[in-house]
């Protein structure tokens, strides 16, 4: 599903935020990325989501070689690929049910879909009965499920999850990442980038740690109790 080649990622003459990095992430997974703040796990994720492109290396997204990607590939590339961020990112004037209508409605789907789609995906993240609310009547945890649904509305193969729980208090934590879980189970590939260690221990999920551009450790049901690696999280 997720393929990288040796992709490094240099910004500006010498800032190698990515160096050599070679990945495979399989249809179906749930990764964890772990590592301290300036470590590269954003630049990875914006090299997937081609906010950003590699100085040198391969990328291949189900199935798209990001080599041979031209400009009218953008749109299916945004198809397969739902990102969900730390600040939410919904728009304020507009209800929950308005926030992930947008979605579908910026893609040209007509009323009728909307219609029939959005309250599906209400459901699945927990918030049906609220899709009048406003963003600002919500919690954070029922706001950052609302961008969950607004991410996943189109049923990517992929949601990444750009530390979705760092606004949040550990109960709407949890909310989110169950939600997460749920999503998984019905086959989207997760990846999800935390500080939380809590969460990494918990979840027991294919945890892969990025230090200083490069992959330090990735491993199956990875547990993280010793002093060096806590560190390393804060
Ligand atoms: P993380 O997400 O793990 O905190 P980042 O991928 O944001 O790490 O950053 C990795 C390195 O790349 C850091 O040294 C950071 O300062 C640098 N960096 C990130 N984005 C840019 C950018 N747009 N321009 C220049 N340097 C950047």
């Amino acid at each position: 599903m997720i393929l990288l080649d040796r992709v490094t990622k240099v910004y500006g003459k010498s800032n190698n935020a990515l160096d050599r990095v070679s990945l495979h992430v399989e249809a179906k997974e749930f990764v964890i990325i772990v590592g301290k703040s300036g470590a590269g796990k954003s630049t990875l994720l914006k090299l997937l989501t081609r906010e950003e492109r590699p100085t040198s290396g391969k990328i291949v997204v189900g199935g798209l070689d990001y080599d041979k990607l031209k400009d009218k590939d953008i749109p299916l590339l945004r198809r397969k690929i739902g990102v969900v961020f730390q600040d939410f990112k919904l728009l304020p004037n507009r209800n929950v049910f308005e926030n992930v209508a947008f979605a579908l409605e910026i893609v040209g789907y007509g009323n009728r879909e909307i219609q029939h789609t959005v309250p599906r995906v209400l459901d699945i993240v927990g918030l049906k009965g609220k899709e009048k609310r406003m963003p600002l009547e919500l919690s954070g945890g029922e706001r950052q499920r609302v961008a969950i649904a607004r991410a996943i509305v189109r049923q990517p193969k992929i949601l990444i999850a750009d530390e979705p729980t760092g606004n949040l208090d550990p109960k709407h934590a949890w909310d989110v990442i169950k939600v997460l879980e749920k999503i998984n189970r019905f086959g989207t590939t997760v990846l999800l980038t935390t500080h939380n260690q809590d969460i990494v221990n918990k979840l027991k999920r294919r945890v892969i740690t990025i230090e200083d551009g490069r992959i330090a450790s990735d491993r199956a049901n990875a547990k993280y109790s010793n002093q060096t690696n806590q560190a390393k999280l804060q």
